[in-house]
């Protein structure tokens, strides 16, 4: 069995609305098309305001940007993120600020974050990887009290949930991709979500080289018109897909025996989207190494493998800004993932389960 890591949409709406968008004749990034598809991002996920742009990481940039982060401001992200969430802030020459995670999920350890909040600290980025939720209200207090602002960059948390709010929705600014492989897919791509009327019009003009005036920089960040067209016939399956993508974790989690694989935590007021189901193992760290390698013979990929995964400051790029952080290093070697996109057919569920049961024995 070969399981597919990567969910490859087929969408009957998308030609129709490409074609539409063609015929529409204006392709670039200011046409109506991409102001409809604002609309529909700003309604689906209810936020004032939607901002359609060219990466994921052009979102965290200009994100970085209306909140005037410059030189040598500080600004906190977790090591468990990918590089994507933190190379915005080198671009802004600030110093990525690496505070360590609770053991068991990808939210902050609220005393390390309060002892590394300084005058310097401008925002803070949370990344719930996999579409996990963590505590987001203990956060946002926290955020608050020091006045600093909340980031939220939720590339892989399209429709997560926390208090019936949708992530991406509860700091200050989120930040989404839209890459291939995330759960609103329209190529390359991404967007901005805030209530704040302010933010708005900084990322607008930022994304869109300062309305060419030439008095404040600014990028060019929009997205094209037909990768909007797309995002437009998409955005009504987020729903579905993510049902699917619960109702496949379910399954999966029902059937598990090993009382030391378990589901990663999330808090009980939340939902995760299931970009990917995580488990967390409380087996030695070699054992687990080698229960991964395993699950890959078997034809179970993961994104622990695939990526490479490891906590941020390892990669050369961030090492000067290495932190020790231990439950960053605990979790982030306890956990693997599992495909459970709609793709995934009965039979390949069911062959996850087997080989989860039976792996302690085999490796
Ligand atoms: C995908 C991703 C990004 C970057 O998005 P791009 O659209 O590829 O630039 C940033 N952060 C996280 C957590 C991601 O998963």
């Amino acid at each position: 069995m070969n399981i597919k890591d990567k969910f490859l949409i087929k969408n009957d709406g998308d030609k129709k609305s490409i074609i539409r968008a063609i015929d529409n004749l204006k392709l670039s990034g200011t046409s109506d098309i991409v102001k409809e598809y604002e609309t529909k991002l700003a309604t689906f996920f209810e936020s004032k305001y939607a901002i359609a742009v060219s990466s994921g990481t052009a979102a965290i940039h200009s994100a970085l940007f209306a909140l005037n982060v410059k030189n040598g401001d500080e600004v906190i992200v977790p090591p468990t993120a990918p590089i994507m969430s933190a190379s915005p802030i080198l671009l802004q020459s600030a110093k990525p600020i690496f505070v360590d995670t609770n053991k068991n999920n990808f939210g902050f350890d609220t005393n390390s974050l309060k002892r590394n909040i300084t005058n310097k600290t401008k925002a803070i980025i949370c990344v719930p990887m996999w579409g996990y939720p963590f505590d987001y209200k203990e956060l946002i207090e926290v955020c608050k009290d020091f006045q600093v602002p909340l980031i939220e960059d939720a590339a892989q948390a399209h429709n997560s949930t926390y208090n019936n709010k949708k992530v991406g929705t509860l700091g200050d600014i989120g930040c989404f991709s839209t890459h291939d492989r995330k759960i609103l897919a329209t190529g390359e791509g991404g967007f901005i979500l805030t209530d704040n009327y302010e933010v708005y019009e900084q990322i607008k003009s930022f994304t869109q080289y300062a309305n060419m005036k030439g008095e404040t920089f600014g990028m060019n960040y929009k997205i094209s018109t037909l990768q909007a067209a797309i995002g437009i016939s998409r955005i009504d399956k987020i729903k579905w897909q993510v049902e699917v993508r619960r109702k496949n974790a379910k399954r999966i989690l029902n059937g598990l025996l090993d009382p030391n694989v378990y589901e990663i935590e999330y808090p009980k007021n939340s939902s995760p989207n299931y970009y990917g189901l995580v488990f967390q193992m409380s087996y030695p760290v070699e054992k687990i190494k080698k229960i991964i390698n395993k699950l890959m013979d078997f034809g179970i990929p993961s994104d622990i493998l695939r990526y490479n995964y490891k906590v941020m400051y390892h990669y050369m790029l961030f090492k000067q800004w290495k932190r020790i952080c231990p439950n960053a290093e605990y979790l982030s070697k306890t956990i693997t993932t599992v495909p459970v996109h709609p793709n995934i057919r009965e039979n390949e569920l069911d062959h996850i389960i087997s080989s989860l049961n039976n792996i302690s024995e085999v490796t």
